[in-house]
């Protein structure tokens, strides 16, 4: 080892042949049906995990990126990257800090101050250049109920070669998200405030990028979290905390908020990559609990979404669930399609006690109720004057739950809490304090298109914007 010479992507559903990086980013779902994950897995050895202890964020995205690449020269991948993080405001890119018993990973000081912005800055750049590449255009079309969108706009503004379409529900998003999106008025970016809910505007991205010829006509393209370039740039983090706290030996806990199982599927990876460094990824979710059902029962089932103070994990079907699946059925293709289309069925799938065993030893759960949440963004800010945002409370909460005194517990902070003053205030009786970025939100020019969700209207008006 180790370079990422010949390293293929497959599809969890077995339909595809064998593909490179390049084309699975721009695959984005597999055409299967299925989602796309590397041929194999690459190990690090203890020699290069040592010449890796001392790099920078970059640096170190270079090389775990490296492993999982190898169709775009290394030279022009660094530039993509260093590209990517320049625009973070903090030096450390992703600093962890230690707060009480627990570390802090802080993942939100790109330009929307959540964690999305890691993979989707990356994801923009790498878009335009296989654009630039191959000489074609793409349309990027999406449904956000808030922080996707600002993070996925942020990502592409000003990128030639890309429109982008974003629909969210009109004076449904908080007012600093709709002010985070609309703010931006770059020719290429298009927001549609639909008259209607998230479901509404899903419904009809749904419709858009089934209708094949329209799909083809536009070159639609999709930022959801299924991309794989996605869940690889968030690896990154994962190893880099590793790497900091495992210097003399050891291993490490993550705590990850999680909503659609890809932040804890990229710490899955980064578990495979560095053997014995990560120990357990406890899987916090709120209220909404498919997945710590999972964890705690051995049982995926669909239940009813509840709308809670942390929105972005108020979702009942993981998208990247599938991907772990495959690993538990230890990579056999034709078992996970055939558990998938029953899923689809039933709304339900069972494990067995040897699966839920193997289950356990990655992943330990909790599920954090709304008036535990907000009692642990009091008593942290009351123990440690440190305000967490209700998703990274989540995490923090189980986090807790799960405390081991003889391993270091580092717990992902996905937003910045000024993103979600309400539920702060609520917690601690006063606002967060506003970061630079968000003062003069209002007071700048912003650009909006508001329309009836009507699936007509829609692709009108993207017919009549498209690149
Ligand atoms: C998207 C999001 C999550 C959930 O991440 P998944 O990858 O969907 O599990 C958690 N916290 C915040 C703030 C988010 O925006």
């Amino acid at each position: 080892m180790i370079s990422g010479e010949n390293m293929k992507y497959i599809s969890t559903r077995g339909g595809i042949a064998p593909i490179s990086f390049k084309k699975a980013v721009m695959m984005g779902l597999a055409t299967d049906g299925g989602l796309l994950l590397p041929q194999t897995m690459p190990l690090v050895d203890e020699k290069t995990l040592d010449s890796w202890q001392s790099m920078s964020y970059p640096q170190l995205s270079h090389a775990v990126l490296s492993l999982f690449i190898d169709d775009i020269p290394p030279a022009d991948l660094r530039e993509l990257i260093d590209r990517s993080y320049a625009t973070f405001t903090h030096p450390e890119i992703t600093p962890l800090v230690k707060k009480g018993k627990v570390y802090i990973l802080e993942l939100f000081h790109g330009p929307t101050l959540a964690f999305k912005d890691v993979a989707l800055q990356f994801l923009g750049n790498v878009f335009e250049y296989l654009l630039k590449e191959s000489g074609e255009k793409m349309n990027i079309v999406g449904a956000t109920s808030g922080d996707t969108g600002s993070a996925a706009i942020y990502g592409v503004r000003g990128k030639e070669r890309i429109n982008i379409f974003i629909l969210h529900p009109h004076k449904r998003v908080s007012a600093v998200q709709e002010l985070q999106m609309t703010t931006v008025i770059d020719a290429n970016v298009f927001n549609l405030a639909i008259r209607g809910t998230f479901d509404d505007g899903q419904a009809i991205v749904k419709t858009l990028f089934n209708d094949i010829p329209f799909k083809q006509q536009y070159q639609l393209g999709a930022v959801n979290s299924i991309n794989w370039a996605r869940i690889l740039a968030q690896i990154v983090y994962y190893v880099y905390a590793a790497l900091k706290l495992t210097e003399q030996g050891g291993a490490v806990d993550f705590a990850v908020p999680t909503g659609n199982f890809g932040d804890i599927f990229a710490g899955f990876v980064a578990r495979k990559l560095l053997p014995g460094r990560i120990r357990k990824l406890v899987l916090a979710t709120n209220e909404n609990d498919l997945l710590s059902r999972f964890v705690l029962k051995g049982e995926y089932s669909l239940g009813k979404v509840v709308q809670t103070s942390s929105p972005s994990m108020d979702i009942q079907v993981a998208s990247n669930f599938e991907r772990y699946l495959y690993f538990l059925y230890d990579r056999d293709a034709r078992r996970t399609k055939e558990a998938m289309m029953r899923f689809a069925q039933s709304g339900i799938l069972h494990f067995s006690a040897a699966e839920q065993e193997r289950i356990t030893t990655a992943f330990l759960s909790a599920s954090v109720s709304q008036q535990k949440t907000l009692s642990t963004i009091r008593d942290f800010y009351q123990d440690y004057g440190y305000v967490l945002d209700p998703h990274t409370a989540v995490g923090v909460s189980a986090a807790l739950a799960h405390l081991d005194s003889t391993v270091p517990m580092v717990c992902l902070a996905t937003a910045h809490p000024a993103k979600f003053g309400a539920a702060v205030q609520q917690a601690i009786g006063r606002p967060p304090e506003m970061p630079e970025s968000f003062r003069d939100l209002d007071k700048k020019e912003s650009r909006c298109q508001v329309l009836d969700a009507d699936l007509a209207k829609v692709k009108a008006f993207i017919e009549a914007n498209a690149i």
